[in-house]
């Protein structure tokens, strides 16, 4: 009998949620397991990175990442994985674009640092310590991997095969793209193994979203009663449906929420954020320059609602350092 494709699931600066999504294919996923040897899973299963390393190159049908790289121990293991895996798929919004945490792009390493060590309200570190890289103690050497500058995404450390983005992916979606890799029915490489269409294309909401669509005045959700037939924008909220790849099953909006953004730009296009600003720029609706100028002004944290899980690889690039 011919050995079952050998497949690896990874995290690197994830926060779980991705893994959990694989776990929430239930009774599915002991199809996958039937179907596949799992070589490598963290969260799930007590298997070492030697052992993988020490596998053949190219000995793993697909390797699944999750999370951002933004430490020395990401990228090697990210290294590791690619030479190893036949397939790389970039799984979850993290991996794809850089996700929540690239908004950490906004701030400096030293920054970062100043407020978690030694600034944030419930710290305590009378000596000022940071995490040294290199510790030496009674002869040993102890060593923590180096922080980057910057937080990266998978693509930006190494080739990617394709991507499944979501924070986390839904599940239908996640099936379909291991199945595709165990049948070999697969698109070009560097697809997004998510449909060819904008959220706003599948959204309930739009039903009766007007021809032209103006803002006067801009509510947070929590601010306003929103009347589920209506289109978020026409009420003043904001909502990245059109400038967002469509796929989630409109999660959010199901449960009265606007679009974030976590499926990444609509396809064909490469930065999502400077997409939907420019339609947002011509729904403004204002007397005069001045309040025109006030109203774009009263738009919280742009940057941060525009590109919450896309920064890294939008191109805005990063804060610039002192
Ligand atoms: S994409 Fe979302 S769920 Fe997945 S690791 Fe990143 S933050 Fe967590
Ligand atoms: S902007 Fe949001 S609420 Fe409006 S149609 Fe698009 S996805 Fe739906
Ligand atoms: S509605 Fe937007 S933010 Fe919510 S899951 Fe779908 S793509 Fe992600």
């Amino acid at each position: 009998m011919p050995d079952k494709p050998k497949i690896a699931i990874c995290w690197l600066g994830a926060c779980g949620g991705c893994d959990e999504a694989v776990v929430d294919l239930n009774a599915a996923l002991l199809d996958v397991a039937d179907a596949v040897s799992i070589v490598l899973w963290p969260v799930a299963l007590d298997y070492k990175y030697d052992s993988v390393a020490a596998l053949p190159d190219k000995s793993l049908a697909l390797a699944i990442i999750s999370g951002h790289v933004r430490f020395s121990e990401h990228r090697e293991i990210a290294h590791m994985l690619r030479k190893k895996a036949k397939l790389v798929l970039a799984y979850g919004a993290c991996a794809c674009f850089g996700g929540t945490p690239g908004l950490a792009n906004m701030v400096s390493k030293k920054a970062i640092y100043d407020w978690v060590f030694h600034k944030a309200p419930t710290v305590v570190n009378p000596k000022g310590n940071i995490p040294q890289e290199k510790t030496e103690i009674d002869g040993e050497t102890i060593t923590l991997p180096e922080m980057y500058e910057h937080v990266y995404a998978l693509n930006q450390v190494i080739d990617v095969d394709y991507y499944l983005p979501g924070c986390p992916p839904p599940d239908n979606l996640t099936l379909n793209a291991v199945n595709a890799v165990l049948t070999g029915d697969l698109p070009p490489k560097g697809s997004t193994l998510a449909p060819r269409r904008a959220l706003c294309d599948t959204c309930p909401r739009a039903k009766k979203k007007p021809e032209r669509l103006e803002i006067g005045e801009f509510k947070r959700v929590h601010e306003k009663e929103t009347d589920s037939d209506y289109c978020f924008l026409e009420e003043g909220i904001l909502c990245l449906g059109a400038a967002t790849r469509g796929g989630c099953g409109e999660s959010c909006i199901r449960i009265n929420m606007p679009c974030r953004g976590c499926f990444g730009p609509v396809p064909g296009v490469d930065d999502g954020g400077t997409r939907f600003l420019s339609a947002l720029a011509s729904m403004l609706n204002s007397a005069d320059g001045p309040s025109l100028q006030k109203l774009a002004a009263s738009v919280p944290d742009p940057a941060g609602t525009i590109y919450r899980f896309t920064q890294p690889s939008s191109i805005l690039g990063r804060k610039k350092l002192d």
